[in-house]
């Protein structure tokens, strides 16, 4: 098992049909403990139920500095330390440069971004005194084409701006064997496109990309897997694209 003992944090990670459950059932068959957090109405002690024995959910507002603190601090009351974070929480809206309001600015960057600092800065004190640690931000492959599937620019510039933070991170924590690396995701077949792409659409996108289909979450799932565990131990600072090939180049 490739995370015999290890404890994970995934953020966003109650919806049963999104990347973060998928990565969270994947790491619990690998062996993990499995702290599940998302917000109150996305259920994640329920969903942490689900994955069996032992695991936790944790209501938490990854926007909300204080509930991010008082989450990593459950996790470690439990669990005792904290090996992974996956960075996974986000929100994303398909609109234009010219409609994007003040309001729709702060919600989306506010998940993404200020979320992925917040529970970063959460995790990294306990990762620090352990000396070792992975985090992984679930970034987008609209941060590095301009968007264009989905997503609208403010969207684009949150998933890029994760590819920023990241790096730097990696940069500021790789001498304390802390390990900080992305995920850039293609277009998965997630309940965040539900009901806004028709089947016609998808089955258009699908034509462009050489794997000839959508991603499934749990090919995110395995990429996650892959960057917490030990087989990854010399990466940091990477951007892992699993797009099906939609953006060889
Ligand atoms: P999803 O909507 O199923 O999952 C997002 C989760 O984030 C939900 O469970 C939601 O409750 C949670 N969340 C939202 N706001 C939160 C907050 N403030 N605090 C805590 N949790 C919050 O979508 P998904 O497709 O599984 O997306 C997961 C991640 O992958 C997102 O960051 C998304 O931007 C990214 N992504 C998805 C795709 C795709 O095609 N599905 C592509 C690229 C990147």
């Amino acid at each position: 098992m490739l995370l015999k003992d290890k404890v994970a944090i995934i953020t966003g990670g109650a919806g049963i049909n999104g990347l973060g459950f998928a990565t969270a059932r994947l790491m619990a068959l690998q062996g993990a403990r499995v702290a599940v957090l998302d917000l109150a109405r996305a259920e994640p002690g329920e969903a942490a139920t689900q994955l069996g024995d032992g695991h936790l959910g944790v209501v938490t507002d990854v926007t909300d500095k204080a509930s991010c603190e008082a989450a990593v601090a459950e996790v470690l009351k439990t669990f005792g330390r904290v090996d992974a974070l996956i960075n996974n929480a986000g929100i994303t809206q398909p609109v234009k440069t010219l409609e994007i309001t003040g309001a729709d600015y702060d919600r989306i960057l506010d998940v993404s971004l200020r979320g992925t600092l917040y529970m970063s800065q959460a995790v990294l004190p306990a990762m620090r005194t352990q000396q070792s640690g992975s985090i992984v931000c679930i970034s987008s492959v609209s941060a590095q084409r301009g968007g264009g599937i989905f997503g609208g620019p403010h969207y684009s510039a949150a998933k890029a701006g994760v590819l920023g933070l990241a790096r730097a991170m990696a940069r500021e924590f790789g001498p304390e064997n802390i390990r900080v690396n992305c995920i850039a995701p293609g277009l998965i077949g997630t309940d965040i496109i539900k009901g806004k792409l028709t089947e016609e659409k998808k089955a258009e996108i699908a034509e462009t990309i050489p794997l000839a289909r959508l991603g499934r979450a749990d090919d995110i799932a395995g990429a996650c897997v892959f960057l917490a565990s030990e087989l990854s131990a010399y990466c940091t600072g990477i951007t892992l694209d699993v797009n099906g090939g939609m953006l060889i180049h």
